[in-house]
């Protein structure tokens, strides 16, 4: 069972992303971590992608895509995968289905962790975090004082409402496309309601799945 996730910034993806692919049994799978791998590796794809970063360029879907098709013909991924992050475009939706096509394999379902956007906009608003000692904080307002050491707490920039309104837009103008590419595919696409407590949101996923 192939499964890609999406969601928005602030939706939890990463936090339920190894609690679904444990509950499957199956690994996750994400790019930086398969880059560093293949670069570790010295696989030629590894090497390959090594020229591009040591020339400071971005390493191409192209290599990416191969990495990744390596990582799915391998016993550990036989049962299926979880793929957190692999797919943000259209082109690299196509590649994936091209590369598990030739694999014998199919992408069987598309997640996607969505909470209302006002809600994102209140949780991320409420995080802080120490500017001494960097210890997070939910709830606490913008200049009260650390616990550990004392410092004054503030809010990261990119928590602040405007930027996260921002980083929703840029994520929905990304990522509708690539779900609609999907649902004309003929690929399940179910979007997830990713408030509450962690657990229901991965039992919710996972009966999504009809697992
Ligand atoms: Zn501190």
């Amino acid at each position: 069972m192939i499964i890609v996730l999406f969601g928005k910034p602030g939706a939890g993806k990463g936090t339920q992303a190894p609690l679904l692919a444990a509950a499957l049994g199956v690994p996750t799978l994400a790019t930086g971590d398969e880059l560093r791998a293949a670069i570790r590796n010295d696989t030629p794809l590894g090497r390959e992608a090594k020229g591009y970063m040591d020339r400071g360029d971005l390493v191409p879907d192209s290599v990416i895509l191969g990495i990744i098709k390596q990582a799915l013909g391998e016993p550990r991924t036989a049962k299926g995968v979880v793929l957190d992050g692999v797919v943000r475009t259209v082109p690299q939706a196509d590649g994936l289905a091209n590369a598990v096509k030739e694999l014998g394999k199919q992408v069987d379902a598309v997640l996607v962790f969505d909470i209302d956007d006002d809600e994102i906009v209140r949780r991320l608003a409420s995080r802080t975090v120490c500017e001494k000692c960097q210890t997070p904080y939910t709830g606490r307002e913008p200049g009260t004082t650390c616990d550990k050491c004392g410092g004054k707490l503030v809010r990261r920039k990119d928590d602040e409402p405007e930027a996260i309104r921002n980083r929703l837009a840029v994520y929905q103008k990304q990522t509708a496309p690539v779900l609609d590419w999907y649902k004309k595919q003929g690929t399940k696409v179910a979007t997830i309601d990713a408030v509450g407590d962690v657990k229901d949101v991965t039992t919710r996923a996972l009966s999504a799945l009809g697992a």
